[in-house]
């Protein structure tokens, strides 16, 4: 057996792009559609109630909020739940500055301009800098991004929301299955957006869901995902009366889920919960693995987290940006893929703030920007198994010796 310090390098093979096969119930739901041709949502006969109809049903049920509409992406459905809680041309909406590009996207998209908010060292939004910037803004808005899965403390957001007036938006991204202190995530504010791309806990490609209880948000989203006055055929949506009021004052946008989206997700939410679980186990392995290996810093995760960690990230503390890329480097030589938000140009889905620079006025973050610029982060797809994390825990723990010294762990 290889141990940290001698020379037999072990080489980790395996993907970290490649997820998990469609459930066969989904690939057997999506050939019988593809063989009648119902693909479109409201393509349906007589009373059928289509696969994404059912979803929504399924969805609002799973995270328990009233009702679901599903989106062609989720950057689509956090866009149009913007819109619909109102936010219009120049409105400032607060956001987390360590986030996805589809999020200021979808801020862009929807007419508001992004107001970035810092960080902590555990990769949350920083409270303390979401009120200094709320009251400096006076933005009405917050997009609150649960980015990479890390959750703030949600009694804290929302009490701040309610106190200086601010509605509540939420990305859950990469947080379908988690919850805070026993309550979902996209259940705190007006609306809740997912994610079923191919990266996130769900996959049908592409694919978003809009989660709210509140009638008049969820009668205008279904009206902007393009419900070409369907929206009857809808069964997770308010009393038909609500729609009457907005039917031909919201615009088409045509952001459609087919029933083939839907049809490879119903069987992956069925089972989720028991895919979280799995996450976990290899999440929690590698932070116990890598958890004394002194440079490495694994965010601490409140127990009222109840994450899914279908990612890790860390940050490397006390080295240099040299050291830190040859850790990198090293590691990606043996086949451990880390990724970097240090990088200054924006590489595949690891770009920061710096580099959306259509945001109207450069922000400085200089907490988040150092924190980024130790950030590693790699993906856990469920394809590895308990082993494959063992391998890369000892490629990490190797390369990590090796770059930072003897130092850099108690054991081996
Ligand atoms: C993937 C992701 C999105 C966008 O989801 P799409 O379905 O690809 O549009 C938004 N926010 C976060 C944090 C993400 O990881």
């Amino acid at each position: 057996m290889a141990t940290d310090n001698n020379t037999s390098h072990v080489v980790f093979k395996k993907e970290f792009t490649q997820q998990e096969a469609i459930p066969r119930t989904g690939i057997d739901r999506a050939i019988a559609l593809m063989e009648n041709g119902r693909l479109h949502r409201y393509n349906t006969i007589g009373d059928e109630i289509s696969e994404v109809a059912l979803l929504e049903k399924e969805y609002a049920e799973y995270v328990h909020a009233k009702y679901c509409a599903a989106f062609s992406s989720c950057g689509s459905a956090i866009y149009v739940a913007l819109k619909s809680v109102g936010v219009t041309h120049g409105d400032a909406v607060l956001c987390n500055a360590f986030t996805l590009a589809p999020v200021p996207g979808a801020i862009e998209n929807a007419g508001g301009h992004p107001v970035l908010v810092e960080i902590t060292d555990n990769f949350v939004t920083d409270l303390q800098d979401l009120e200094q910037k709320a009251v400096a803004s006076q933005a009405r808005f917050l997009l609150l991004s649960h980015m990479r899965g890390h959750i703030v403390d949600m009694h804290a957001v929302t009490a701040l929301c309610a106190r200086l007036g601010i509605t509540l938006v939420e990305d859950c991204a990469h947080t379908a299955g988690c919850r805070w202190d026993g309550q979902f995530t996209g259940t705190f504010g007006k609306a809740g957006c997912f994610s079923t791309q191919t990266y996130k806990h769900m996959n049908s490609g592409e694919g978003g869901l809009l989660v709210s209880d509140d009638d008049e948000i969820i009668a205008q989203a279904i009206l902007y995902s393009g419900s070409y006055m369907l929206y009857d055929r809808h069964i997770a949506r308010p009393p038909l009366e609500v729609f009457e009021r907005f039917k031909q004052k919201i615009p088409n946008f045509s952001l459609r889920m087919s029933n083939l989206q839907a049809a490879l997700v119903r069987p992956q939410l069925a089972d989720l919960d028991r895919q979280c679980e799995r996450w976990n186990a290899r999440y929690d392995y590698l932070a116990q693995a890598l958890g004394d290996i002194g440079q490495l810093r694994i965010p601490h995760r409140d127990a009222r987290e109840q994450y899914v960690g279908s990612s890790m990230q860390f940050t490397l503390k006390n080295v240099t940006t040299t050291q830190a890329q040859t850790f990198l480097q090293r590691c990606g030589e043996r086949g451990v893929q880390i990724k970097w938000f240090g990088a200054k140009e924006p590489v595949g889905f690891t770009s920061s703030w710096e580099n959306w620079q259509y945001i109207r006025d450069s922000q400085k973050l200089p907490r988040t920007r150092k924190i980024l610029d130790f950030m590693c982060d790699f993906r856990i797809p469920l394809t590895f198994s308990l082993d494959d994390c063992a391998v890369i825990a000892r490629v990490i723990r190797q390369v990590a010796a090796q770059t930072f010294g003897r130092h850099s762990n108690t054991q081996t």
